[in-house]
């Protein structure tokens, strides 16, 4: 077993760095469905970038590579407690190359352990079989999908749907609804897993597990079968879209599993994966540890390149989009001027700011001045270098609506500018835009390459004792492309899509499966 913790170290680096070929002809495909011009065309342009530079980098394709979750099958006799702690040092190795971000914190303190190793953290199942081999399968699922993850018991009332009954069309009813509850904030297009059946616990774990079959497989249970083929058709009807932004693809894969219940317990779960779907699995030798096959085919035998979205042509017949390039601080004119759907291109220092630095400023000054500033919902994947210099190894948005409670009192306080984040924000930030002269920039959520590729300098950070990814780390952007979604004369992108989308789901409330 002397190769075994190379071969899980490799396993998490392929992981985090290379999107399988499934996944790829997936995200393919959407590209294909969507119009290059739009900003759903855009984003799916931007995605395939940064695959292919995750891949060529060796860096994380999204910077929040979330909870390592391992499920091994081992021979009878093999020796869990050792192999439990090769992938323990596999992880924190891993972390300290900067292919993982350091995730785990302490769920009282806050405190960030460093090198993603913890209580609870990495999750790690053992099953037993009859083989010699050893199979070892992993997923990272960031937080931005798992807070979209949802359980329902049945028989319940859905927002747009009506009454769900404990039936095949009630759980129908369940998954689209699934869908529709997340909307951009998981970064779609995703992957749904469902489980149906089970406790609280077992439902959910049946649902993760879903979400390593592969994309193109075809369930044994003919009304599963059926099922899976309709949620498909029926959710890509929402018009949800890459990241919310609207369009024709919401849904990349739709897998759902059944197990037992109790009588009295009707549990629909479903588990949410963005676009950004890392999981891979290795068959090993039980003797050496040594990687005898890949379960899922490898990325690079399905190239993504393309052109990023900000550098994409312009079809003649397209709606004319306008691209504004400005240079940070940014003046309330400035601001003003911009729309809803107008791309913007930052140049200068931005501010990087999650859930700790926010409520830090509610009740404190800031360390720099924010006046005209641009605030970064996102926390990077930082190395430093043997000089000592910080280095931006992945920087891509975070979900802004867990900002939703600060963000206002922040930009008028601070007279912040602009908010840069994925999945947009509420009304009290809508407000506080308008009354301000504020905008609210959605970058693409998982293109943590693409956005590191922007960052031209680190100019210094604050607040390091929050842990790298709370930090306020303040960087030098250079051609920095976001798309305006909520304007400072009150419209919101956001909630035009899901006004539109719970019409759109409104339309499946009448029964399918009878
Ligand atoms: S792609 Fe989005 S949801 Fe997925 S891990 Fe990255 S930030 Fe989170």
């Amino acid at each position: 077993m002397e190769q075994f913790e190379e071969s899980i170290y490799r396993l998490i680096v392929e992981t985090s760095t290379n999107l399988p070929g499934d996944v790829r002809r997936a995200i393919r495909a959407a590209r294909e469905a969507e119009d290059r011009a739009t900003r759903a065309g855009l984003s799916l342009s931007t995605i395939a970038s940064n695959i292919t530079m995750a891949e060529c980098n060796v860096s994380p394709i999204c910077q929040d590579t979330g909870m390592p979750t391992f499920y091994l099958h081992v021979p009878v006799g093999a020796n869990q407690i050792v192999m439990k702690e090769k992938i323990r040092s596999a992880i924190a190795r891993a972390t300290k190359d900067g292919k993982l971000r350091t995730n785990s914190v302490d769920s009282l303190t806050g405190a960030n352990s460093g090198d993603n190793l913890g209580p609870g953290t990495p999750v790690i199942h053992f099953e037993q079989w009859e083989r010699d081999d050893i199979e070892v399968r992993l997923i990272l699922k960031g937080g931005g999908c798992e807070n979209k993850n949802i359980q329902y018991s049945l028989p319940c009332e859905l927002e747009g749907l009506g009454k769900a009954g404990r039936d095949l069309d009630g759980i129908r009813k369940c998954i689209l609804h699934a869908v529709y509850q997340a909307q951009g904030q998981g970064c779609s297009a995703g992957f749904i897993g469902v489980g149906i059946g089970g406790d609280r616990t077992t439902g959910y774990e049946l649902a993760k597990q879903q979400l390593f079959r592969r994309v193109d497989d075809v369930n044994p249970v003919p009304e599963l079968r059926r099922l899976e083929e309709y949620i498909m058709e029926a959710a890509n009807q929402l018009g949800i879209g890459t990241m919310g932004f609207g369009g024709n693809v919401t849904l990349l894969g739709c897998k759902i599993g059944a197990i037992n219940r109790l009588p009295a317990s009707f549990f629909v779960s479903v588990a949410y994966n963005c676009w950004a779907f890392r999981r891979q699995g290795v068959l090993l030798d039980g003797g050496s540890g040594e990687i005898k096959e890949w379960l899922y085919p490898r990325g690079d035998e399905v190239p993504m390149d393309e052109a990023p979205a900000a550098e994409a042509a312009q079809p003649a017949d397209a709606e004319p989009r306008r691209e504004i390039r400005l240079k940070t601080p940014l003046t309330e004119e400035q601001v003003r001027s911009l729309r809803v759907g107008d791309i913007v291109i930052l140049d200068g220092e931005i501010h990087t700011g999650r859930d700790a630095l926010h409520k830090y400023l509610v009740d404190h000054d800031s360390p720099v001045d924010l006046n005209g500033g641009v605030i970064y919902h996102c926390g990077p994947v930082m190395l430093k270098d043997e000089k000592g210099e910080w280095h931006v190894k992945a920087a891509g948005p975070t979900t802004s609506a867990r900002e939703e409670p600060y963000q206002a009192d922040i930009i008028r306080k601070f007279g912040v500018r602009a908010v840069i984040g994925k999945g947009g924000m509420g009304r009290k930030t809508l407000e506080a835009l308008k009354e301000c002269g504020a905008v609210y920039l959605n970058a693409v959520g998982g293109a943590a390459q693409y956005y590191a590729e922007c960052i031209k300098r680190v100019n210094g950070v604050h607040f390091l004792e929050f842990g790298i990814p709370e930090a306020m780390w303040h960087l030098e952007a250079e051609g920095f492309a976001a798309i305006v979604t909520m304007d400072a004369h009150g419209n919101s992108l956001h909630a035009d899509v899901e006004r539109d989308s719970l019409a759109k789901l409104e339309q499946f409330k009448e029964p399918v499966f009878k």
